[in-house]
């Protein structure tokens, strides 16, 4: 489940939650399918209009995965300190042997982290050891039904139990990382902010709110070269907040995502978490390689000169609490 950032902006994240971008990671689908339907995400975007996505397998292979994750090793690509993301724009708990893929990484002493809409809950064993999980994001586009029905579109109850179960669960598999709800901030939910906090404040878990922002490269290239099409504009008018989130883009000369390995759950890698581009066989990667490519990328140089990167780190000075606060119901 995206955003995402693996690629979201975030806002006055704590620091536990800073460390999710400073600290190194790649990111990994283990799927290639995601069933919600959110509007502004590309995965999402295709659900809602029953478009194909263009990948090829659903779900990536158990022994495809566990060759892989000995290569990254082979190749340094994970390290002791590495956090594999075990998500991009699919949605993992999808992955009908995700408990195995855990076991996997385990077994492989590889440290993950995964990102849920929470809509469906995995199969899981009694041996299931959620010990090697460093962080659990769950994505949420709002605290009611009304916001579920505008993006996610999902039963809310239904999630609220799922969250309950799933910190429960994992909890009591031995999971000792942190549970983050990512509540993804549009125009139309920041009254529901407080809620969502409450929420979160009764499983102990944190509650980090992030903008909404376009989540599909191409769209988002059309929006900052003016050549969106009125009936997008006029959707983005209506919900985003896109001052703090996607305002004032200037040029820039670096990328925090270029460095982060990015495979589908084809086994290839791609250009990075926002970009689909394909860049070959993940087993004829190599960190220099990689860098290389990135570095004579006609890609990056034209996303570096639109100021997609600085996405990241715009919005850091929004007090999300405060922010909630006022926005309050009395
Ligand atoms: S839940 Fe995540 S991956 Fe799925 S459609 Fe929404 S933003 Fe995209
Ligand atoms: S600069 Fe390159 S790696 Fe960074 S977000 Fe843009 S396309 Fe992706």
């Amino acid at each position: 489940m995206k955003i995402q950032v693996n690629f979201m902006p975030t806002a006055a994240p704590p620091s536990s939650t800073f460390s999710q971008y400073t600290e190194k990671h790649l990111a990994f689908d283990i799927c290639n399918v995601c069933n919600a339907q959110c509007y502004y995400c590309q995965t999402g975007f295709c659900n809602r209009n029953k478009i194909p996505c263009g990948k090829k397998e659903k779900f990536i292979e158990v022994s495809l995965f566990e060759r892989i994750l000995r290569y990254l090793k082979e190749q340094r690509f994970v390290e002791a300190d590495t956090k594999i993301h075990l998500y991009n724009w699919g949605e993992p708990m999808l992955h009908p042997e995700f408990a195995k893929i855990i076991e996997i990484s385990k077994k492989e002493n590889c440290l993950v982290a995964l990102s849920t809409n929470a809509a469906v809950l995995p199969k899981l064993p009694d041996t299931f050891d959620a010990s090697n999980i460093g962080f659990v994001k769950i994505s949420m586009c709002g605290f009611s039904q009304a916001s579920y029905d505008k993006i996610h579109r999902f039963d809310f109850e239904r999630i609220k139990e799922n969250i309950e179960i799933l910190v429960h669960t994992f909890r009591q598999h031995g999971f000792v990382g942190e549970f983050y709800i990512y509540f993804h901030v549009y125009q139309f939910n920041l009254h529901e902010l407080q809620a969502a906090y409450d929420f979160a404040k009764t499983l102990s878990i944190t509650c980090h709110p992030v903008f909404a922002v376009i989540n599909d490269w191409e769209k988002l290239k059309d929006y900052l070269q003016n050549t969106l099409s009125t009936e997008y504009l006029n959707n983005i008018a209506r919900d985003l907040l896109t001052g703090v989130g996607m305002g004032n883009l200037k040029p820039t000369n670096r990328c925090p995502m270029a460095p982060n390995l990015t495979i589908d759950a084809d086994g290839r890698c791609v250009l990075c978490c926002l970009v689909d581009e394909d860049l070959g066989n993940v087993f004829e990667m190599t960190p220099e390689k990689w860098q290389r490519l990135h570095h004579e990328s006609a890609t990056c140089r034209e996303c570096m000169q639109l100021g997609i990167p600085r996405l990241e780190f715009n919005a850091m000075t929004v007090d999300m609490e405060r922010l909630a606060q006022a926005f309050a119901p009395r």
